[in-house]
């Protein structure tokens, strides 16, 4: 079986006294056990260590991005190979704020997803349409396209988890009904065990985002292929530890 798995993404957002308290109910919620959910927590970048060090130690971090290739001359960015050096395991690459905002291309964050899988970071890897594309129809051709630039540039999707995350779901609190998830968690799925292989279709976590609450995770948590949830809002407040027990 596939291991539930939470992450929660606080995107460009905290101070040391907000992560502080943060970290505190993290560390002191009463939550499933590493068997049952894996939990992933990503503070940006300037906290990653001391979130890293002061957080209880069955919840990993990851990074929110990381260059596309090896460090050197490029000013402001942050290379894989230093993540791998903090000790930091995870990075989430191709979310839909930095394909919209930063115009990262499906071949640019394949490119990363490449880089970072090759210096032994594991990647949670988003996917997801734009309003305008779910409402002409090409909901499965868009998420389908960016996972491809994924497939042509890897081999092993071992320590991979897909994100799908539909834009006009997220911080908009319109959160995908139950039934959308799954179909579109369902088409990736069969787009894996087509394009692919069935082991790495039936192997590989896809996770929900966009607006996950604590009042909305179980009944998307029911549905057979989604996997769990990549959290924005509600990882910055208790009620993510109600996410993370959605596992169960
Ligand atoms: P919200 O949960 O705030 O909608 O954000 C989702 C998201 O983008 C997680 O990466």
């Amino acid at each position: 079986g596939r291991k539930f798995f939470v992450g929660g993404n606080w995107k460009c957002n905290g101070t040391t006294d907000q992560v502080d308290k943060i970290v505190k109910i993290l560390n002191e919620g009463q939550v499933p056990s590493t068997d049952v959910v894996e939990v992933v927590v990503s503070p940006p970048y300037v906290f990653l260590p001391v979130v890293k060090s002061q957080l209880r130690p069955e919840f990993q971090v990851a990074a929110q991005n990381c260059w596309v290739k090896k460090g050197g001359a490029f000013t402001g960015e942050v290379s894989a190979e230093m993540l791998v050096n903090l000790g930091v395991p995870w990075v989430i690459l191709g979310h839909s704020e930095r394909r919209s905002l930063l115009e990262e291309s499906n071949e640019f964050v394949g490119d990363k997803v490449a880089y970072a899988l090759s210096q032994g970071l594991k990647v949670i890897a988003c996917v997801g349409e734009m309003l305008e594309q779910r409402e002409s129809g090409s909901t499965m051709d868009v998420v389908a396209a960016q996972t491809k630039a994924i497939a042509e540039r890897i081999k092993d999707w071992t320590n991979v988890v897909v994100a799908y995350e539909p834009v006009w779901a997220i911080g908009t609190g319109k959160v995908a009904t139950p039934a959308q998830a799954q179909e579109v968690h369902a088409g990736l799925r069969k787009w894996l065990a087509t394009n692919v292989s069935t082991e790495v279709a039936e192997s590989t976590r896809i996770i929900y985002g966009g607006s996950v609450t604590g009042g909305n995770c179980k009944e998307l948590a029911a549905q057979p292929d989604v996997d769990g949830f990549l959290v924005g809002g509600a990882s910055l407040k208790p009620e993510f530890i109600d996410i993370i027990c959605s596992a169960t």
